[in-house]
C-alpha cells in the first residue's frame, strides 16, 4: 500500500520522502506513507479555514446528511477496514469489525446531534432589554490520535467537530495510518466539500508545532499519551487555543466480597485483556477483597487460560501483538520489576518476540504490593496484578492515589455499597458490574492527569462550540 495525504480535497504528498509502516503480528511491511511536516500542514490548516464559512453555513440537517453518508460507506466497507486496522494495529479482526462499529455510532449519534444544536433566551434585568445564547462553531479543529485504536479516536473526535460546523485537519498516528487513508478515502466518497475534511501525516512533533502555533487553527483535540498531551498544552499557550485532551490511564477494578463472581471475571477479561491491554481504560490493577480471593482466581485462572495469542487476522484469536518492540519492553519491564520485588507469577509472565513481532502472554501477578510499578503506572500490556483488600475506604482511596482518572471499575451486588464506592471514585467514567462502558452517547473522559473535556454525548459537540451572549438593547 501507498498512502498520500488529503489535502483541499486532493490526494498529494508524492514529492515527500516516505516512512514504512509494519505488521506487528509479522514484522513485514505493510506499506509506505509521506512524511509530511510543516508545510503540508499549513496547506491543510490553510485548506480548512479557507472551507469553514461555507461549511458552517450550511443548513444542520444538510451536515448531518453528509455524516450519514460518510457512516453508511464505512458500514458497507467494515471488513475491509478492519483488515487493514489489524494488518496495521495487531488487535484481532472482530475486535477491529467491533472497532470499526463503534466509530459509526459516533457518526451516526453526531449526525442527530448537529440538529440538535440548541441556544437559549435568559429574562433579561431590564424592560428594554433582550438577552440571547447562541451556540456557534469554534472554527478550524486540528486533531493527533494515537495507534491503540486508529478509527475509533478519528471518528470520535472529527464526527461532532463535523456536525457542529467546523473543518477538519487530522494528524493520525505514523504506525497505523492507513485505516485513516481509508476513512478519508470514504470522506471523499461521500462527498464532503473540499477543505472541510483534511488528512496529514509524518513528522508528529513539526505537525504538532504548526497545530498549537497557527493562528488559524482554533481548537486542538488530541488522544494519546499524557506526556505527549502536556507539551501540547505548553505549545499551545501562547495562542491560548481551546483544549481537549485525552491522555493516559491507570485503571483501578475493585471486586468486592458481594459481587457477582462470573461478572467480575467477565468484566476484568474485556477490560483487562481487550487490545492485548492496550487501550487508555484498561484495568491495570485489581483489587480483589479478603475472603474471595480463591473462588475468584479460580474463575480468572480458567478464562486467562482459554485466552488464544496470535496473529489477529487468524480465526479465533483474542490477543493479537504489541504494537513495537519499546511496548513490548515496557512490558517486561513491569513484570520483572514485579518478580524481583517479590510477586508471584501466576499465569504468563514471558512473550515471544521474533521477526519484529512481539506477542506478551497474558499474565496475572499475585503477592503484588504498591511499590510495584505495575501498581504505579500505565502497563499498556496483557499484564493484571492483584492484590487484596479489607474495607472499601481503603480501597477507595488506594484507588484515586494516583495522579490518573480516566477510568475505574468496581463489582458489588449492593446498591448503596456500589452508591457509595461511585461517588467516592475520583475519575471520569465508572464501570459498575461493567468492564466495557465507553458507547457515543455517554461522556468519555479523564479527570487529572488524564486529560481535560469529554468526548461522547452532548458534551461531546459541546467541545467544538463556542457560547456567545448576545444582549439587545430596544428603543
Ligand atoms: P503518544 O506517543 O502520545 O502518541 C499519540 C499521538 O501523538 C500520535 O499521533 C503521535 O504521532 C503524536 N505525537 C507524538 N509526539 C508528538 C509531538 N511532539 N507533537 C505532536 N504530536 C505528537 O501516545 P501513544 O503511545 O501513541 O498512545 C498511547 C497513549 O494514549 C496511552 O497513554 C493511552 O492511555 C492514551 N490513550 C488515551 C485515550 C483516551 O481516550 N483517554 C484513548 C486512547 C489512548 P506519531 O505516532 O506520528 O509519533
Amino acid at each position: 500500500m501507498k498512502g498520500q495525504l488529503f489535502i483541499n480535497g486532493e490526494w498529494t504528498g508524492d514529492y515527500i520522502e516516505t516512512m514504512d509502516v509494519f505488521d506487528p503480528a509479522t514484522g513485514e511491511k505493510v506499506g509506505s506513507i509521506p512524511k509530511a511536516g510543516e508545510k503540508e500542514t499549513k496547506l491543510a490548516i490553510d485548506a480548512a479555514h479557507d472551507a469553514f464559512k461555507d461549511w458552517s453555513l450550511l443548513p444542520a440537517q444538510d451536515r448531518a446528511s453528509y455524516l450519514m453518508k460518510w457512516h453508511d460507506l464505512i458500514l458497507e466497507n467494515k471488513d475491509e477496514i478492519a483488515e487493514i486496522l489489524t494488518k496495521e494495529m495487531g488487535k484481532p479482526l472482530a475486535e477491529a469489525k467491533g472497532e470499526i462499529a463503534y466509530s459509526a455510532s459516533f457518526i451516526a449519534w453526531y449526525a442527530e446531534e448537529a440538529k440538535r444544536i440548541y441556544g437559549r433566551t435568559i429574562p433579561a434585568s431590564a424592560p428594554n432589554k433582550r438577552i440571547q445564547i447562541m451556540k456557534q462553531p469554534v472554527g478550524v479543529v486540528a486533531s493527533i490520535t494515537p495507534w491503540n485504536f486508529p478509527a475509533a479516536m478519528i471518528a470520535r473526535k472529527m464526527a461532532p467537530a463535523l456536525a457542529a460546523g467546523c473543518t477538519f485537519v487530522a494528524k493520525p498516528a505514523e504506525l497505523t495510518p492507513f485505516t485513516a487513508i481509508k476513512l478519508f478515502e470514504l470522506c471523499e466518497e461521500a462527498g464532503f466539500p473540499k477543505g472541510v475534511v483534511n488528512l496529514v501525516m509524518g513528522d508528529a512533533p513539526s505537525i504538532g508545532r504548526v497545530m498549537t502555533t497557527s493562528d488559524k487553527v482554533r481548537k486542538l483535540t488530541f488522544t494519546g499519551s499524557t506526556e505527549v498531551g502536556k507539551l501540547l498544552i505548553q505549545q499551545s499557550a501562547n495562542k491560548v487555543h481551546n483544549l481537549s485532551l485525552e491522555l493516559g490511564g491507570h485503571a483501578p477494578m475493585i471486586v468486592c466480597d458481594d459481587a457477582d463472581l462470573d461478572l467480575a471475571v467477565e468484566g476484568v477479561i474485556a477490560s483487562k485483556f481487550r487490545n492485548a491491554g492496550q487501550t487508555c481504560v484498561c484495568g491495570n490493577r485489581i483489587y480483589v477483597q479478603e475472603g474471595i480471593l480463591e473462588s475468584f482466581m479460580k474463575k480468572l485462572e480458567v478464562k486467562v487460560k482459554g485466552l488464544k495469542v496470535g496473529n489477529g487476522l487468524e480465526e479465533g484469536v483474542d490477543i493479537g501483538p504489541l504494537i513495537e518492540k519499546k511496548s513490548y519492553e515496557k512490558v517486561q519491564r513491569h513484570v520483572e520489576d514485579a518478580v524481583a520485588k517479590g510477586a508471584n507469577v501466576v499465569i504468563g509472565g514471558n512473550g515471544v518476540a521474533n521477526n519484529d513481532s512481539y506477542f506478551f502472554h497474558p499474565t496475572i501477578l499475585t503477592n503484588v504490593t504498591d511499590d510495584m510499578v505495575v501498581m504505579q503506572e500505565e502497563t499498556f500490556g496483557p499484564v493484571a496484578p492483584i492484590q487484596t483488600f479489607k474495607t472499601d475506604s481503603e480501597v477507595v482511596a488506594k484507588a484515586n492515589d494516583t495522579r490518573f482518572g480516566l477510568a475505574a471499575y468496581f463489582f458489588t451486588e449492593n446498591y448503596s455499597r456500589g452508591t457509595k464506592i461511585a461517588e467516592g471514585l475520583e475519575y471520569g467514567i465508572v464501570g459498575w458490574n461493567d468492564g466495557v462502558p465507553a458507547v457515543a452517547q455517554a461522556p468519555f473522559g479523564g479527570m487529572k492527569e488524564s486529560g481535560m473535556g469529554r468526548e461522547g454525548g452532548m458534551e461531546g459537540i459541546e467541545a467544538f462550540l463556542e457560547t456567545k451572549f448576545l444582549s439587545i438593547s430596544l428603543k
